[in-house]
């Protein structure tokens, strides 16, 4: 005998932070949601991610404000409520690694001007901070050190804290042999056939809309669904992970108009201070080896922070993919959401904007309709995990002295 089906107003694929927040907002919004996870919630770029919830620094800089700056500026406060509780998602709990970012800048001309133009083109505007109350390493710092009130979140935290919430409403999948669909001749995606991991018993899903917000995974996912333009783009990042006995630290190093090095800070699983390190580095170094990344690494970051001792620290490196809306290789200005159908693709472009497509997601949906199919028990289900973090998966860690020219 066929399973009767389960009906849905909504089906999201992806369990990073754009399905979880989406995720929480439709189901508050009384819409029958399930989302599918494939692997583990957050694999691919929000475990990856450094967490910083930018109101638009990077497009400050450049002096001028643009729509992609008028885009992100409101996020910060957005985050803060759902952080602080006062707003839907509850992430109350969330660990934060901290609740500012520090700017300095390296001499030069370009670097003061982008510093005046934060001031300028932000929102939440960077303050002078008095020495004593800066990060340790930029006690000694000559030049002027700034706070700007720009969270940076434990990406693993979050996705724990929303995958928990809706433990009821995640299922694991096994997207290579457990998942099956129909598309009528419009291309309308009018059937899920799941195939429980554990046991290989069906499920059938009649979702009335279907929301791809697999990351990196939508570009495959569309190809499949046959829906061909406009397409993803991938821009990769060589990013560097340094841990041992670190002072904390978050924050950026201002360099010819952009965030040069970006730092910030967590603990590993051995408590070990590890800073993430990213900016034009990750940028400039996608192509170049793992020891030559290292070794540029490590000489930006005495360049940035004099005062900074490495001995003893140790170094590894990841690349992590960056998935947009095409945009001819260049970031797309905010979070990008199509509809073809019954089915929208959604890219949040920035950690920072989820809140921004989530929103776009409920304004194409028409109101939330009683529901009154049956409930299926999913209780037998698997449940997705959380993704581990890059310095928690890394296999090969050198010091700054070591490192073999040939490692990739
Ligand atoms: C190194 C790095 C640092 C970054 N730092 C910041 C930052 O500091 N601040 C900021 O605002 N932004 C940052 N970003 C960008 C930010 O991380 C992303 O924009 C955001 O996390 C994307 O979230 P997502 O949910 O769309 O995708 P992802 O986090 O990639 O999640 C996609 C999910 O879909 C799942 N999936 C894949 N295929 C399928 C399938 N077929 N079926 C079901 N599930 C599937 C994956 O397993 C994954 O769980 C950074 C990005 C990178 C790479």
């Amino acid at each position: 005998m066929e399973p009767s089906p389960l009906t849905l107003d909504v089906l999201i694929l992806g369990g990073g932070a754009a399905g979880l927040w989406m995720l929480d907002e439709l189901h508050q919004a009384g819409y029958r949601t399930l989302l599918l996870e494939t692997e583990s919630l957050g694999l691919g770029q929000t475990i990856a991610s450094q967490g910083i919830i930018h109101g638009g620094l990077k497009y400050a800089l450049r002096g001028r404000p643009s729509r992609a700056s008028r885009t992100i500026r409101d996020m910060p406060l957005r985050w803060r409520r759902a952080l602080g509780g006062e707003q839907h998602p509850n992430l109350a709990g969330t660990q934060l690694r901290s609740d500012y970012c520090c700017l300095w800048a390296l001499p030069g001309l370009r670097s003061r001007l982008g510093l005046l133009g934060a001031r300028l083109g932000l929102r939440v505007k960077p303050v002078p901070m008095p020495a004593d109350a800066r990060p340790i390493p930029l006690r000694s710092w000559s030049g002027p050190v700034q706070r700007l009130d720009e969270q940076v979140i434990e990406p693993q935290s979050m996705l724990t804290i929303l995958g928990n919430q809706h433990r009821d409403r995640c299922l694991k999948i096994d997207f290579q042999s457990g998942f099956e669909f129909d598309l009528d001749s419009e291309g309308h995606l009018q059937r899920v056939r799941l195939l429980n991991p554990e046991t290989s018993e069906p499920l059938d899903l009649i979702p009335r809309h279907v929301v791809l917000a697999a990351g990196g995974g939508n570009g495959p996912l569309r190809d499949m669904l046959k829906l061909s333009t406009p397409s993803m783009q991938t821009r990769p990042l060589h990013m560097v992970v340094a841990r041992g006995d670190l002072p904390r630290l978050n924050g950026h190093c201002i360099h010819e108009g952009k965030p040069w090095l970006t730092i910030t800070s967590t603990v590993d699983c051995a408590d070990r201070t590890v800073w993430q390190i990213g900016g034009a580095l990750a940028e400039d170094c996608v192509g170049m080896t793992r020891s030559e990344t290292i070794q540029r690494a490590r000489r930006d970051v005495l360049r940035a922070l004099p005062a900074l001792n490495l001995d003893g620290i140790q170094f590894g490196t990841y690349v992590a993919n960056r998935a947009e809306a095409s945009s001819q290789g260049r970031r797309p200005d905010g979070p990008t959401l199509f509809q073809e159908g019954n089915i929208m693709t959604a890219w949040p472009t920035k950690l920072a904007l989820v809140p921004m497509l989530s929103d776009s997601v409920l304004d194409l949906l028409p109101p939330a309709a009683r529901n009154d199919a049956p409930q299926i028990d999913l209780h037998e289900w698997p449940r997705p995990s959380v993704a581990l973090p890059p310095w928690e998966r890394e296999q090969t860690w050198n010091d700054a002295h070591s490192v073999a020219p040939d490692l990739r």
